[in-house]
């Protein structure tokens, strides 16, 4: 593939360059690299993507940008910008549709510097695109292995960027932190931040601070252990590292972590050798935020892995330390401030990663502004600590949650709920997915309100039965198929999205309390935008893209858009002109695993960058056709313990892509109408020896038998003509 590099703007002509993992071969006197080389060394080249800390930290002064990942340092992703208004809302069209290389979800936010669009798609691709025009600028494809898909719980997505003097920074799905010459795409430094042969992978944004780029990691589910490391955005050297939890052996890791872990979290953990783990989790796969004001970094540490403590930790019955924890560490040296923990020894996959937000609030004495941290973490308790110390302020539930009674006792911990501890078939809301995940939230500080996109989805975990550790796999320490019945009768699945649902919450952080909601019937609702014309932005389920009255929630505007918009809208400004773009696809989490919910086969759209303009008037592109002949491949055969061990091989081993109940969300094939499940030979080979690792769907030869892989074949079947029974699907004419 070449790209000519031609455009005026930049002075770069007769550039052209190819992609992929060798270097780019650029045409240009090998100048390519060098964007900060002193005028003269590139005659008239304009530097590109010259942003430093000091530019990020006044990025409020420059709304025309979206600078870093959250708007600003502080996260609100609130802008100043207030062309696209109420009154002007009738005349927003598309301005532009750009079409990414790959699909699958799509989560990023993009950024936008001096005329130039950076963003991130899945498989970890990087694109620089004109912002104004949506003209492809160049493409950069990490070429991360189909087989690595296997590693990730939730899609092979990406959130976002970060640039810094004249380089993009992408973490890599595989483990990689790159950076890119912002000016071609060209690979200046690539670091290896995982151990690659562990389930570790990268879907956060990267975020600079100073002269230093920081990344976490993701695999909680999987078996891994948790840390975050800060690079030097020249060099890739490693400055300092931070592990969230022990090791198994408690001893030091020479990083910098080493000493808060002795001195407070070791001994949350059972004795040395004794506790059996797979990494102990406490990923941070998302929110890692650069404090200015207490020169600090804030870091949103993940679930216990396994999640069932029983397995993950038999011998104590402590806090697991950072576990569902924000981190406070020194920006320079990465060393312990302080911590706050949401979930005290986590057993529900309570992350605490979710978007970090700080702020100035009257809170202070006499109502004076104190700077605050706020978070909605999965367990869907709203908190404001204070931002110096830690000190909580305030923890209020901001939605439906029974794993606590809502009281805090003496020592300021929440007071549980029997049967969440016990679990025993117990249903709990929030579950896995977080009344509020990743997806992000906005803060307008003329309202005072927080924007939250909250989800209500129970969750039955059982300990009691079932439970395995499969380590280095997907592995929870629960029941994977507690709750679901082998042959649902007509109306199951309705009565099961029934109980999904989420909302746009407008909560007040300061009196703790919500101020209003826009209900939906599905969960998982798009990121949100925030601006000062008093509007808020935010995708959903139903694949719109709507603006609410930041006051009232009233909805003023909205727009179909093809796929879902999971991602947060993000608005800049060019040539006086005001610009809203968000991404929209079909992937994710919500997608893979509950396809029941949003329709079979409901997607399978390319991902997209859709910007909007004041009298834009584009096409949005029209749907791909359903190609999916929803029709058995087989008869049904085998005997009802057949069915019941293919139902449970299915809930431990395929259910998380290929969907609960074996009903695709449309992105992996929808098992139940492949070719390959009418041939016991080609379907063995697939699932036991990875006919099909290319396509990410790798070998289960180690977890699986022959007999596990026709039970769940005969499942797969079963489930199939239950589809024909309940009028989902059609039955063949003939085999
Ligand atoms: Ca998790």
């Amino acid at each position: 593939r070449k790209i000519a590099w031609g455009t005026a703007r930049f002075g770069r002509a007769a550039c052209a360059f190819t992609f992929g993992r060798a270097p780019a071969v650029c045409a240009c006197g090998g100048q390519a690299a060098d964007t900060t080389a002193p005028s003269g060394s590139v005659s008239e080249e304009k530097p590109v993507a010259q942003v430093d800390t000091d530019r990020i930290a006044a990025a409020a002064e420059e709304p025309e940008m979206w600078l870093t990942y959250g708007g600003t340092y502080d996260e609100q992703r609130h802008s100043a910008l207030g062309q696209i208004n109420r009154d002007t809302l009738p005349e927003l069209g598309v301005g532009w549709v750009y079409e990414t290389a790959k699909p699958r979800g799509a989560e990023a936010t993009p950024l936008v510097v001096d005329g130039v669009m950076y963003v991130s798609s899945a498989w970890s691709v990087v694109y620089a695109l004109d912002a104004k025009t949506g003209e492809e600028l160049w493409v950069y494809d990490p070429e991360v292995s189909g087989e690595d898909a296997a590693k990730g719980c939730c899609d092979v997505v990406n959130r976002g960027v970060a640039v810094h003097n004249g380089k993009v920074f992408i973490g890599v799905f595989d483990g990689r932190l790159e950076a890119l010459d912002a000016a071609t795409g060209e690979v200046v430094w690539s670091e290896v931040t995982v151990d690659q042969s562990k389930p570790y992978t990268i879907t956060g944004a990267p975020r600079v601070f100073k002269d230093k780029v920081i990344i976490g990691n993701a695999g909680g589910e999987l078996g891994v252990r948790g840390y975050v490391t800060a690079y030097d955005v020249a060099t890739g050297e490693l400055v300092w590292r931070f592990y969230t939890v022990p090791n198994p052996e408690k001893k030091p890791d020479d990083a910098v972590s080493d000493a808060i872990l002795a001195k407070l979290a070791n001994e949350t953990w059972g004795d040395d050798g004794a506790w059996v783990t797979d990494g102990g989790g406490g990923t941070a796969w998302d929110s890692i935020v650069y404090d200015t004001v207490n020169d600090q970094i804030l870091i949103g540490v993940g679930n216990g892995s396994p999640w069932n403590p029983d397995i993950r930790d038999p011998n104590s019955d402590g806090d697991n330390l950072f576990l569902s924890s924000i981190l406070a560490v020194d920006a320079d040296t990465g060393e312990y401030r302080w911590h706050y923990q949401t979930t005290p020894r986590d057993r529900w996959d309570y992350t605490a990663t979710q978007q970090i937000m700080l702020a100035d609030l009257p809170l202070g004495e006499g109502g004076a502004d104190r700077r605050v941290v706020m978070q909605a973490p999965k367990n869907g308790f709203f908190y404001v600590l204070d931002a110096e110390d830690g000190e909580l302020i305030s923890a209020t539930p901001f939605t439906n949650q029974n794993w606590t009674t809502g009281e805090f006792d003496e020592n300021g911990r929440p007071v549980l709920v029997e049967e969440a501890v016990d679990l025993a078939l117990y249903a709990v809301i929030p579950g896995p997915t977080g009344a509020h995940n990743w997806h992000p939230m906005a803060f307008n500080p003329d309202t005072g309100l927080v924007y939250i996109p909250v989800n209500e989805i129970p969750f039955f975990y059982d300990k009691t039965r079932n439970v395995k550790d499969s380590k280095s796999f997907w592995n929870i320490g629960y029941d994977a198929a507690a709750g679901w019945p082998v042959e649902y009768p007509a109306g199951t699945l309705d009565a099961v999205a029934d109980m999904d649902g989420g909302s746009l919450l407008a909560w007040d952080p300061v009196k703790a309390e919500p101020r209003w909601a826009v209900p939906f019937a599905l969960p998982l609702n798009g990121g949100v935008l925030s601006t000062d014309a008093g509007l808020v932005f935010q995708g959903n389920k139903f694949g719109d893209l709507v603006a609410y009255d930041a006051e009232t929630g009233e909805r003023l505007w909205s727009e179909q858009l093809v796929g879902n918009a999971a991602a947060a809208p993000m608005t800049y400004e060019i040539d006086g002109e005001q610009y809203l773009s968000v991404l929209s696809g079909w992937g994710s989490v919500s997608n893979l695993i509950a396809g029941f919910t949003y329709g079979e086969a409901a997607g399978k759209e390319p991902a997209r960058v859709i910007t909007f303009k004041l009298g834009g008037n584009e096409m949005m592109p029209a749907p791909l056709a359903d190609q999916v002949v929803a029709t058995p491949k087989s008869p049904m055969f085998g005997e009802p313990e057949q069915h019941q061990l293919g139902m449970q091989r299915f809930a431990e081993n395929c259910h998380f892509c290929h969907g609960a109940f074996a009903i695709s969300g449309g992105v992996i094939p929808d098992l139940r109408w492949s070719a390959i499940s009418a041939n016991e030979q080609a379907w063995d080979q697939v699932v036991r020896e990875g006919a099909l690792e290319k396509q990410g769907m790798v070998a289960f030869s180690d977890h699986l038998t022959k007999e596990d892989t026709d039970a769940i074949r005969a499942y797969v079947i079963q489930q199939a003509w239950l589809a024909v029974a309940n009028g989902n699907a059609s039955a063949p004419g003939a085999y």
